[in-house]
């Protein structure tokens, strides 16, 4: 007997699924997500923001210690320069600003990811530093793409999707002129912040104390007032380092040093 058309026929009624399987992995691939991700911010900042206020840069570098760094988007308008980080993660999200980490979670399934809005301050500090501007001129906001929902307050500059449009529209207040914004969007625009950050060293170490500052900042966990770092006396600890609250002796709160 031959079984060719039968063959034939299997196959005939199997071949659709080839173009399917690729679909499925594409969508759920990291670079479709990814593109996803862009696609929103793109698109929402094209149908919502004023073309003639609002000059959207995309693909920025910045310079790091150890080379340089990517941000996907950078806003600048009268209103600020905004400087925004999106996160493809979906499930249910757990962080406050303060801690290192935040948490998502599928159903049972816990996974810890770097505290997006540090991430962000390090790259907001380096554009200030870059571009000679303060900390009222520049704004960092953080967008979550994939399908998420926040389980603890969010910061404002915290947002899903398009909602990140409400937060720049929130800044009403001008800190930027008009000649201001031509320079700054065409200094960034022309990436000519590399060149310019490897020549001087400086900004590195300037970002780098400041965000080690932030970063080690500690607060009593018992009466909430400022921590300093202090060193063990006595026993057999002696030498070891540990927060001691500022108030010492009036309180005893002590943290640590991670
Ligand atoms: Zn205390």
């Amino acid at each position: 007997m031959d079984f060719t058309p039968i063959i034939n026929q299997v196959v005939g009624a199997l071949w659709y699924l080839i173009p399917i399987g690729i679909l499925a992995a594409t969508l759920k691939s990291a670079w479709f997500k990814g593109v996803a991700g862009e696609f929103i911010v793109n698109l929402s900042a094209k149908l919502f923001l004023d073309k003639e206020t609002y000059h959207l840069v995309k693909n920025v570098t910045l310079p790091t210690e150890d080379g340089s760094t990517q941000i996907d988007h950078v806003i600048v308008s009268k209103y600020g320069v905004f400087v925004i980080e999106t996160k493809n993660i979906k499930g249910w999200i757990f962080g406050n600003p303060n801690q290192k980490t935040w948490t998502q979670q599928i159903y049972k399934h816990k996974n810890k990811f770097q505290n997006p809005l540090h991430q962000n301050y390090k790259h907001t500090k380096v554009l200030e530093s870059l571009l000679g501007l303060n900390e009222n001129q520049v704004f960092s906001v953080v967008v979550f793409v994939g399908d998420s929902t926040f389980k603890t307050e969010m910061p404002e500059n915290v947002t899903y999707g398009k909602g990140y449009i409400r937060f720049i529209k929130s800044k009403v207040q001008p800190v930027l002129t008009e000649l201001e914004v031509k320079q700054i969007t065409s200094k960034i625009e022309v990436g000519r912040l590399t060149p310019s950050f490897k020549t001087n060293r400086e900004h590195v170490k300037h970002v780098k104390t400041i965000v080690a500052e932030k970063e080690s900042r500690q607060n009593c966990p018992k009466c909430g007032s400022e921590m300093i770092i202090r060193e063990v006396k006595k026993g057999q600890n002696a030498g070891n380092k540990f927060w001691g609250c500022s108030k010492f002796p009036k309180c005893r709160g002590v943290v640590n040093v991670t």
